[in-house]
């Protein structure tokens, strides 16, 4: 058995949402799908660990953020790699609520929803929680993110037979033996080639020439957390 098969299926990106009286929380998922139309059902794979979890059960309903493509890298660190127990991931952040008082994503999203949920099923480390529509609008054309793109694209992982590898180290006349590093907290990569466009950093920089103040551009991690590959 070959678990890459599983690498071949395609995702988006979302931030999954819900409340516990006025406390409110989400997180990034990418399993977010619709289940059937009449009545419009849509279900969400979480993981039992986390909080959005916990005021999900509770609540009995949940909203998805539709991500747009040009979603900051840094929107999705904060909503995929810290806890809604130790920062209100909101807080300062254009929202709005759905009908029933939901909080949803009011900037590089494309759309939300809102559902009821009506069913759980325990599935080991995760519950799917499958619920029907009860709010829902478009908010503005684009290109949704995709979790290919993603990986591929913003979090740094580019292969080096993708066009935008080879074109980045032309405009950087930077080597190819210049070495990238990981975040030991996220995985983010920096690769010297591509810079990092969201801190401002030119595409030839190596990574020992950041600045002290730099962190990571996902996470939040600094130029400690990251190690040579
Ligand atoms: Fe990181």
């Amino acid at each position: 058995m070959d678990p890459k098969a599983l690498h071949t299926i395609s995702y988006g990106l979302y931030v999954v949402s819900a409340k516990t009286g006025a406390r409110l929380n989400g997180q990034v998922a990418n399993t977010v799908f619709q289940i059937s139309s009449a009545p419009p059902t849509v279900a969400v794979s979480i993981n039992k660990q986390n909080l959005t979890h916990e005021f999900i059960q509770s609540s009995r309903n949940f909203a998805v953020s539709v991500l747009a493509k040009d979603a900051p890298l840094a929107l999705i660190g904060r909503f995929g790699f810290k806890s809604g127990r130790e920062v209100d991931k909101f807080a300062g952040l254009n929202y709005k609520l759905t009908r029933a008082g939901l909080p949803y994503l009011a900037e590089h999203t494309l759309a939300y929803l809102e559902a009821e949920v009506n069913q759980t099923v325990d599935a080991g480390t995760h519950s799917i929680f499958i619920g029907t529509l009860k709010d829902a609008a478009v908010l503005r054309q684009g290109d949704p993110m995709t979790y290919a793109y993603y990986h591929q694209v913003k979090r740094g992982t580019t292969p080096k037979t993708a066009p935008t590898f080879a074109a980045a180290e032309a405009e950087a006349g930077t080597s190819v033996t210049a070495p990238r590093y990981r975040c030991t907290i996220c995985n983010f990569i920096y690769d010297p080639a591509q810079g990092d466009p969201e801190h401002d950093i030119a595409p030839g920089t190596p990574f020992e020439d950041l600045p002290d103040e730099w962190t990571c551009p996902i996470c939040g991690a600094g130029k400690e957390a990251f190690e040579k590959i």
